[in-house]
């Protein structure tokens, strides 16, 4: 009853994360157990396999926050063997053991169904960046920003948020601006459906608290100095879903934006998002996001490469998302 996994354990001299043998019953509650097949990289998932993150918050821990597989015991009424599921967050690596493992017992009230005709390394291949990304679509739409105000903006565009967010918004009718830092992956961006390429450096400047107003609506995974000049840009009755925190933790701007142009700034939390809301961000990945795109912005490696992929990510090397194969 044995599987592989990677373990991160508490040790005097640190984390040490590496793979092990485990046992089932080392696996924590859960009323449904998951042959894990896929998984995949985010940003936090880079910062767990680093060993320095303060992510795990109890050891041992596995990382990995994203899993796709087919249940293998379950007492949850809404699930039975052989199903096919996902989970993304809920505490995965934080406070319940994650994705990385041939096998994972969680919660049932955590799992989604595979969308009807997606494979589960399609659903990896979103993962949480691109589930995020469309929550993040989802809260500029109930906002009731529409794109006959003006074009979109999608910062850190060529990383997993970014890229799947600048094809569901090309999707929905915006004309988007890609920031990046990496104008060699122009063609790339474009081919997702970016308008105009942004270099990033114009926006990680201190800037001045109200802007010429160039965008209504954005999607920020960098935060810090980008995110303010971000707002301080944006057209009146604008908004800007923020989720990321690629470029920094702070946030030095002015309320300028928000009692001189009405302009909202929405936090998008991926983590613990009710299911009403998950339901809807994957209803419009499965139904907005061209999967031959998805194709071009995915690569896969497996479990064994975990390690060098997210070292890969912290250093902002990674174009678009990772899929991770287990087992
Ligand atoms: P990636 O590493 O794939 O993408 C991040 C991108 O940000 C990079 O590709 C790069 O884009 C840009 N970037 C990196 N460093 C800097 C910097 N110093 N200054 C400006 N831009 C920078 O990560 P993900 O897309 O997976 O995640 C993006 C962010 O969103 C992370 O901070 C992550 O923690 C957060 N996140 C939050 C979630 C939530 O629930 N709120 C869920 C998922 C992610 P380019 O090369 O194009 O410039």
């Amino acid at each position: 009853m044995t599987f592989r996994a990677i373990r991160n354990d508490k040790t005097e001299a640190g984390q040490n994360v590496r793979f092990v043998d485990m046992d089932e019953n080392e696996l924590m509650d859960g009323d449904v157990t998951v042959r894990v097949t896929h998984s995949t990289v985010n940003y936090k998932d880079g910062l767990s396999l680093s060993g320095k993150s303060a992510i795990p918050r109890r050891f041992p821990m596995i990382p990995g926050i994203d899993l796709a597989g087919f249940v293998e015991a379950s007492s949850h009424p809404g699930f039975k063997v052989g199903d096919e599921v996902m989970l993304n967050g809920f505490g995965l690596s934080e406070t319940h053991m994650g994705a990385y493992a041939e096998k994972a017992r969680v919660k049932g009230d955590w799992l989604l169904p595979i969308p009807a005709g997606w494979s589960r390394a399609e659903v990896m291949a979103v993962g949480t960046a691109g589930y995020t990304a469309a929550l993040c679509v989802e809260a500029l739409v109930a906002a009731g920003v529409t794109p006959a105000q003006g074009p979109a903006i999608v910062t850190g565009a060529v990383g997993g948020v970014g890229s799947v967010a600048i094809a569901l918004l090309a999707k929905a009718g915006w004309r988007v601006l890609a920031s990046t830092g990496r104008a060699t992956e122009a063609d790339y961006l474009k081919s997702l459906g970016a308008s105009e390429i942004v270099d990033r450096a114009t926006l990680s400047a201190p800037g001045k608290p109200l802007g010429k107003e160039r965008w209504a609506a954005g999607v920020d995974s960098v935060g810090s100095t980008t995110l303010a000049n971000l707002l301080a840009q944006t057209c009146y009755g604008g908004a800007i879903a923020a989720c990321g925190l690629a470029g920094g933790m702070d946030l030095p701007a002015s309320v300028a934006p928000f009692i001189l142009r009405g302009v909202k700034l929405i936090g998008v939390d991926s983590v613990q998002c009710p299911m009403v809301q998950r339901k809807a961000a994957w209803a419009r990945i499965a139904g907005d996001l061209d999967r031959a795109k998805l194709a071009a912005m995915t690569t896969s490696v497996p479990l064994d490469k975990v390690f060098e992929v997210g070292a890969e990510i912290l250093a902002g090397r990674v174009r678009g998302r990772v899929v991770v194969e287990i087992g």
